[in-house]
């Protein structure tokens, strides 16, 4: 980085701004706060404060979580993330909503429900099961390309009385490209035309190779509408998990992906993230993709606030200072002087991107528009 502004150097430096440009007045050069130097003058500011020139790499100032793994005494079990897939019209939002209604806990907050991009339900046996409410391969291969892989566990949806569509397939491309297991839910058995043995032998054809064709791939008759089969998918999803003994370190700073993110009117920037590992909690300080922010509220997927949100627990927060895209990752860190710092820097950086690179190919300026 060649320039930089006076305030972002300023905020590096944990000095004012008016002080910076009160020196540089000093020094026969009238800028403000919000002119970029050059990097001479801003080492000649810097000695002037007295401080030490560090030239810092990318690397000592961004933050990566994705390499530093937590010592294995540290991990507990947590609940499983499972996406719906499928092609339009075959149930997906159908069968989201029928998991969620059966497994609200009666009386438990009136069964009011909100949309927030991801939910929660408990079982019968307390066990918990996250889904994100985003079905539809767009959000999941958005995610999947700006790095974060959130998924555990894909439901695919086929119809019984449709077949393997486009989107279908597509869905059992995505799923294989990430290395996720699958679950084969094959939906609207109800209907008298259903024909769920058709299904089966189709899925050979795309290289799914369900049980009951003797390969390992679980599949299970449902109805969205009568909620037959919804229990056994459950026990599937929750075999699938136990197989993959998903874990996770609730006792440290917590790191998170954004599901969605909005301005709101009478909330101003609200995000709605999964915790990976770590538990956040209000007060919280930190950075999430190129903003930076204090938790204000923790909301959870029945509008009720919250204290705080261990691994896999969808909720909503409140109380940053813009609005993170879907797949940024919100890293909580020890202050607000580091949360300023790494939110400046990638702000810089995107700057930087933009202004030097020019929409590259078709497929990302297609992929955008979608
Ligand atoms: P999506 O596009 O995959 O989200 O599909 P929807 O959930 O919107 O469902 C498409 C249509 O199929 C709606 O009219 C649903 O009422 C209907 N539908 C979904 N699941 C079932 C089912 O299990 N049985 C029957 N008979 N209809 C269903
Ligand atoms: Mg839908």
């Amino acid at each position: 980085p060649e320039a930089i502004t006076v305030q972002e150097l300023a905020n590096r430096m944990a000095e004012k701004g008016a002080d910076l440009v009160k020196s540089l007045f000093n020094m026969g050069m009238m800028v403000t706060v919000n002119q970029t130097i050059d990097q001479d003058t801003a080492e000649l500011l810097v000695e002037e404060f007295g401080h030490n020139i560090t030239r810092v790499s990318e690397s000592d100032v961004d933050i990566d979580t994705s390499e530093d793994q937590d010592p294995e005494e540290t991990l507990k079990p947590r609940p499983p993330v499972v996406t719906i897939m499928g092609h339009v019209d075959h149930g997906k939002t159908s069968l989201l909503d029928a998991l969620r209604g059966a497994n609200v806990v009666k009386g438990e907050a009136g069964g009011i429900t909100q949309h927030i991009g991801a939910y929660q339900i408990t079982t019968k046996n307390k066990d918990k099961i996250t889904f994100l409410d985003t079905p539809g391969h767009a959000a999941f291969t958005q995610m999947r390309q700006r790095g974060a892989n959130v998924t555990d566990i894909v439901i695919l949806v086929v119809a019984a009385d449709d077949g393997i569509m486009p989107q279908t397939i597509e869905a059992i491309n995505h799923t294989k490209a990430a290395g996720v297991p699958m679950i084969v839910a094959i939906n609207k058995c109800d209907k008298p035309e259903a024909n769920p043995q058709k299904i089966r032998e189709r899925l050979l054809e795309h290289e799914v190779v369900v049980e009951a064709m003797s390969g390992d791939v679980q599949d299970v008759e449902v109805s969205a509408k009568t909620g037959a089969g919804l229990d056994e998918l459950i026990e599937k999803i929750l075999l699938q998990a136990e197989l993959m003994e998903l874990k996770a370190n609730p006792d440290r700073l917590a790191d998170a992906t954004v599901i969605e993110a909005k301005l709101d009117k009478g909330r101003g920037p609200v995000a709605t993230v999964l915790v990976n590992r770590g538990t956040l909690k209000v007060g919280d300080v930190f950075v999430a993709g190129t903003q930076s922010g204090r938790v204000r509220a923790l909301i959870d997927d029945r509008g009720q606030q919250i204290k705080q949100a261990g691994p896999a627990t969808p909720v909503e927060v409140l109380g940053l200072g813009g609005v993170p895209q879907a797949g940024d990752s919100l890293t909580v860190v020890e202050n607000e002087q580091r949360a300023r710092e790494v939110a400046s820097f990638r702000q810089q950086r995107e700057t930087e991107k933009r202004t030097t690179l020019a929409p590259t190919n078709f497929d990302t300026m297609f992929s955008s528009l979608k």
